[in-house]
């Protein structure tokens, strides 16, 4: 059931705050400190929140299986704020947050995108807006996250499509977990090929 949002906001703000990824108590937004143990930063050279695993992989797979959007909010908040705080390597300047759209009919499923979600909050966080570039042509099956790079390269050729003028745009574009970086390739190559300087960043890394 989906709570209307001002009384679910009502339930947030009466319950104690609750672990990103086993929903033990914890402190608002954060990973409780048994979780926090196989929590690992990105290496500086990605544009990432984190090293996915562990606790971080339990809370991504928890916000796809899931049909809920205040554990993905809770995810971008989380993000934004250790952005803030200068705990994950810094944004590059951008005007614009654009992310890497989901096939309409998952989107629907799933009631949220967890990227567009993220990206609402880092845009938040950056002050600037979210650019809803990208749409999805075709609902490709996921990927397994142990999938080769040439596999995911083939698979994800030709399945974004731009919705809107970005020529000129300076963007951030934002996926949940970055495997290979095909599927944001792909992503920032349509916004690339509209004119677009685009940099590339994920909640997660793949290590
Ligand atoms: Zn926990």
């Amino acid at each position: 059931m989906t709570l209307p949002t001002p009384l679910a906001a009502v339930l947030d703000a009466l319950l104690p705050p609750s672990c990103l990824a086993c929903g033990r108590p914890a402190p608002q937004d954060q990973f409780c400190l048994a979780c926090a143990e196989s929590v690992e930063g990105a290496p500086p050279s990605a544009v990432a929140c984190w090293t996915f695993g562990g606790a971080v992989a339990d809370a991504v797979r928890a916000c796809k299986f899931r049909p809920e959007a205040s554990l993905a909010d809770a995810l971008g908040r989380c993000w934004a704020t250790r952005l803030a705080s200068g705990s994950c390597p810094a944004l590059p300047p951008v005007d614009g947050v654009a992310f890497v759209p989901a096939h309409w009919r998952r989107r629907l499923a799933r009631g949220f995108d967890l990227p567009a979600v993220l990206a609402q909050a880092v845009a938040r966080s950056a002050g600037v807006p979210v650019v809803d570039a990208l749409s999805t042509r075709r609902l490709d099956a996921p990927l397994s996250f142990g999938a080769d790079k040439a596999l995911r390269a083939v698979a994800v050729a030709g399945r974004f499509r731009l919705r809107r003028a970005v020529e000129g745009r300076r963007l951030l574009l934002i996926d949940d977990v970055r495997t290979t970086g095909a599927t944001l390739g792909e992503a920032a190559r349509v916004l690339r090929d509209a004119g677009a300087e685009v940099h590339e960043a994920a909640l997660a890394v793949v290590p």
